[in-house]
């Protein structure tokens, strides 16, 4: 893959429809393409005009400047989003450290945010992220699979779910708010039930919140490609059942997709965990009910 750094225009996008996921005001991206290889990424579509997802990370290097000038001229509070169409902490991160000085300056500009991710490199920062927490900051850990052998295959670039899961923990006793996107469920891939169990089980057991799922995958045109050309090499003879199954359709659905939500809302009602995300509130009492 080829490193190249740019200087960005502009680095805080606002978020003009309101996002009932994560509760974002803003967004940011700090690189362009992503290190972790996915083999489902959405981030591919055409609609998000990255050329060279695979081959190219472009790395946003004047982004704390852009952001240090930035913050304090925002009249609106909100939850800042990092990790939208890449992750911010890919291993590049451990060098540039650009995530990391970002989170130094929405410390000090107390802005809430909110991560999402599949390394646990945030431990490393955990000073800012203990900091923004006395406003608001919560970690969401993109879970797909139980199986550190089938997340190599699926998520080649990023660190197994045994170490998420490790890191959720670590986060949860420093009293960082996480927890899990149950996204994508692939179909004939990781779309069954004791799958689910034990993501929401050991979610639990490690401290995390919350449980956002959606279950099944998007299949736009270079996503689809690109997916259908790894099934081919990863699960045989895949590629051909998802193209009968599932054509030029936008969306695939999990197999036995009612049993599968119910199987979500069953364990998450045993283990005490939400469906969705705890909100930003400048009012705290109103911020400790929406959690409790
Ligand atoms: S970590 Fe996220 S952005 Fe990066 S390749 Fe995977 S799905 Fe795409």
């Amino acid at each position: 893959m080829k490193i190249k750094e740019i200087q960005a225009k502009t680095i805080l996008n606002h978020v003009r429809q309101p996002d009932d996921w994560f509760g974002l005001k803003y967004n940011m991206n700090l690189y362009r393409g992503c290190q972790h290889r996915c083999i489902y990424c959405d981030s591919r579509s055409l609609c998000y005009q990255i050329e060279d997802f695979d081959g190219e990370i472009l790395v946003k290097v004047n982004a704390p400047e852009l952001l240090a000038d930035a913050l304090p001229r925002k009249r609106v509070i909100g939850t800042i989003g990092f990790g939208s169409m890449n992750d911010p902490y890919m291993p590049l991160e451990k060098q540039y450290q650009i995530t990391r000085k970002c989170l130094e300056i929405i410390a000090k500009n107390k802005f809430p945010i909110h991560i999402i991710t599949k390394s646990d490199l945030m431990l490393r920062d955990l000073d800012f992220l203990k900091e923004i927490s006395q406003v608001f900051c919560a970690v969401t850990f993109t879970i797909t699979t139980a199986d550190d052998a089938l997340c190599k295959k699926i998520e080649p670039g990023s660190p197994p779910t045994s170490r998420r899961f490790e890191a959720m923990r670590i986060l949860s006793e420093a009293g960082i708010l996480t927890g899990i996107s149950l996204m994508p469920i692939l179909p004939y891939i990781n779309d069954n039930e004791e799958n689910i169990r034990s993501i929401a089980r050991r979610t639990a057991e490690n401290g995390g919140k919350y449980v956002i799922p959606a279950l099944g995958v998007t299949l736009r045109d270079r996503q689809r490609h690109y997916l259908y050309t790894k099934l081919d090499k990863l699960f045989p003879g895949l590629s051909r059942k998802y193209i009968k199954n599932y054509g030029g359709d936008y969306f695939a659905q999990a197999n036995d997709y009612e049993n599968l939500e119910k199987t979500v809302d069953e364990e998450c009602f045993k283990h005490k965990l939400k469906l969705r995300i705890p909100k930003y509130d400048p009012s705290p009492e109103k911020f400790q009910l929406d959690l409790f």
